[in-house]
C-alpha cells in the first residue's frame, strides 16, 4: 500500500517510511491510497469471531501487503492483550469501554501497535539496520508529553527490543498518577524531567530532530499521534463493538444495521477518524457524532464551513484541549474536501465544564455508571442527539480513576483505583533532570 500526504506536495511513501517518519516532508499527514471494503460474509459472521480475529482481518486490509502475515498476526495479538467491551448504560445508549489497557486510556491500542510495527521495520533481522550491535538500540523515540501521551507511548514500547524511548515532561506540571505511569518503568524507557513547561519539552524534541550531529550519532523518530501506525489500529475496536452488540446485546439486527450511531469524544480527532475509516470499509454505521469540550473548532466548522484553529482552552476533559486538531486534515481529505459530505455523516456537540459536571452527576444518579470527563461529553451528545429509533454507542476513552480527584469531587464519591494503576503509584520514580536548554539535552543524548 502506498501513502500520500494530505498536503499533496510530498513524494508517495511506503508503509515503512510513513511509520518511521510519521509526518510527510510537506508537513502533511499520510493517507492510505486505498481503503479496502471488507466482504459481506465478514459482517454476516462477525459475531462468531474474537476481538483479535476481527482486528487481524481489519489490520490485514491496511497492512497485509507490507507486513508478512505471521508477523502481522503476532503484532495484532500482542497489541490486544486486553478487552474493549460494550456495556449498556441505559435504553439505547451503550458505552464502548476503551480503558482496560495498561494505562487505562484508549491510546494504549495505537501506541502498542505502533511500537511493534516500528520494531518490525527497524529490527536487525530484517537487514535494515546499519548496526548489528545488539546492546545499542536501532532506533530512539522522543516524545514530549503533558501527561497522557507519555504514559501510553512509554507503556506501549516497554520491553520492545531495539527501541529506546525518551519521555520529556514538564517538572511539577503533570499529575502524580500520570507521572507514575512513565517514570517508574525502567528498562528501555527514560523519563526526562524538564525544568520548564510543555512547550519547552516540545521545543527540545523538535530541535533534536533538526540537529544533524545528533541524528548522525543516533537514529531518532517520534511517536506522535498522527502516525498511521497509531491511528489506523483504533478502527479495530469499532468492528469489535459491532460484533459484540450483534452477539449479545439487545438491539434487533435491523436496528443495529440501519440505526447505529457512534459518538466519539474528540480532541485531535484521531480516534473518530479511525471510526470513519471503518465506515469506509463497510462497517454499518448510520452516522457519527464528534463530542467536544469547550474547544469547539470542529463544531464551528460544521456550522460555518470554515476551519478556524485557535489557542486551546483548559477544561476538565484535558486530553481534548486541542485548538487545531491535526486529523481534521484527514477527514477533510477523506470526503473530498466537501463540507456537505462531512455534514451529512458527522454532527457535532460542545460542552462547557459546568455541563460536563452536570452530566457526570446526572448519569451517576440515574444509572449508577461513573463517567470520566471525556466520556461525559460523549454520553451527553447521545442523550441530546439520539433520534427515536436510533441506538447509540459512545467511547469511554479513559477510566474515571485516572481523574480521581475531579471525579470524586463531582459525584461525591471515593472511586476505587484499579490495581494496575495502584501498582504504578507504588513504583519508584526514576528520572533524569534536564534544563530547557537544548545544548544540555543534546550533550545528554550524545553521551548515550
Ligand atoms: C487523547 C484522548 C482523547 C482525544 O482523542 P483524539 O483521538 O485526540 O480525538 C479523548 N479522551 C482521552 C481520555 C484521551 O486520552
Amino acid at each position: 500500500m502506498k501513502y500520500y500526504s494530505t498536503n499533496g506536495k510530498a513524494p508517495i511513501a511506503d508503509l515503512r517510511k510513513a511509520v518511521v517518519k510519521g509526518l510527510a516532508e510537506d508537513r502533511g499527514l499520510y493517507m492510505p491510497e486505498r481503503i479496502k471494503k471488507l466482504p459481506k460474509e465478514f459482517f454476516d459472521t462477525i459475531e462468531t469471531k474474537s476481538f483479535q480475529e476481527i482486528a487481524y482481518t481489519v489490520a490485514d486490509a491496511f497492512f497485509g501487503e507490507d507486513v508478512e502475515a505471521d508477523a502481522l498476526k503476532k503484532i495484532v495479538y500482542d497489541t490486544l492483550s486486553f478487552d474493549c467491551p460494550v456495556v449498556k448504560v441505559k435504553d439505547n445508549i451503550y458505552t464502548l469501554e476503551l480503558f482496560h489497557g495498561p494505562t487505562l486510556a484508549f491510546k494504549d491500542v495505537g501506541a502498542r501497535f505502533m511500537a511493534r510495527l516500528l520494531q518490525y521495520f527497524t529490527s536487525d533481522s530484517r537487514g535494515t539496520s546499519s548496526s548489528r550491535d545488539t546492546s545499542k538500540p536501532s532506533i530512539n523515540v522522543l516524545v514530549a508529553t503533558s501527561g497522557d501521551t507519555g504514559s501510553a507511548v512509554a507503556n506501549g514500547f516497554l520491553g520492545v527490543e531495539g527501541i529506546h524511548v525518551y519521555v520529556l515532561y514538564p517538572k511539577g506540571k503533570v499529575s502524580k498518577i500520570q507521572e507514575s505511569q512513565f517514570t517508574t518503568l525502567g528498562k528501555n524507557i527514560t523519563a526526562v524531567e524538564v525544568d520548564g513547561v510543555f512547550d519547552d519539552c516540545q521545543a527540545l524534541v523538535k530541535s533534536a530532530f533538526m540537529d544533524e550531529e545528533l541524528n548522525h550519532h543516533m537514529k531518532l523518530t517520534s511517536a506522535n499521534s498522527i502516525n498511521v501506525a497509531r491511528f489506523l489500529p483504533q478502527a479495530f475496536y469499532y468492528f469489535n463493538a459491532y460484533a459484540r452488540m450483534k452477539e449479545t446485546l439487545n438491539p434487533p439486527l435491523s436496528t443495529l444495521n440501519s440505526q447505529l450511531v457512534i459518538c466519539v469524544p474528540s480532541g485531535n480527532f484521531g480516534n473518530i477518524c479511525s471510526a470513519l475509516f471503518g465506515h469506509e470499509m463497510g462497517l454499518p454505521v448510520k452516522r457519527f457524532i464528534a463530542a467536544n469540550n469547550a474547544n469547539d473548532i470542529f463544531y464551528k466548522y460544521l456550522q460555518t464551513g470554515k476551519y478556524e484553529p485557535k489557542a486551546s482552552v483548559q477544561t476538565l476533559a484535558n486530553a481534548m484541549d486541542v485548538g487545531d486538531p491535526s486529523n481534521f486534515a484527514r477527514i477533510y481529505d477523506l470526503y473530498g474536501k466537501s463540507h456537505e459530505r462531512i455534514c451529512s455523516l458527522i454532527s457535532g456537540a460542545t460542552y462547557s465544564d459546568e455541563q460536563i459536571r452536570e452530566t457526570m452527576r446526572q448519569c451517576y444518579a440515574e444509572t449508577g455508571y461513573i463517567l470520566d470527563p471525556h466520556g461525559a461529553c460523549g454520553y451527553r451528545a447521545l442523550q441530546e442527539g439520539l433520534k427515536d429509533n436510533e441506538v447509540g454507542v459512545f467511547c469511554e476513552t479513559a477510566h474515571p480513576a485516572k481523574f480521581k480527584e475531579t471525579v470524586d469531587n463531582i459525584i461525591g464519591g471515593d472511586i476505587q483505583i484499579p490495581e494496575r494503576l495502584a501498582a504504578f503509584m507504588r513504583g519508584k520514580k526514576q528520572s533524569v533532570e534536564m534544563t530547557k536548554n537544548f545544548d544540555d539535552f543534546k550533550a545528554f543524548l550524545m553521551s548515550r
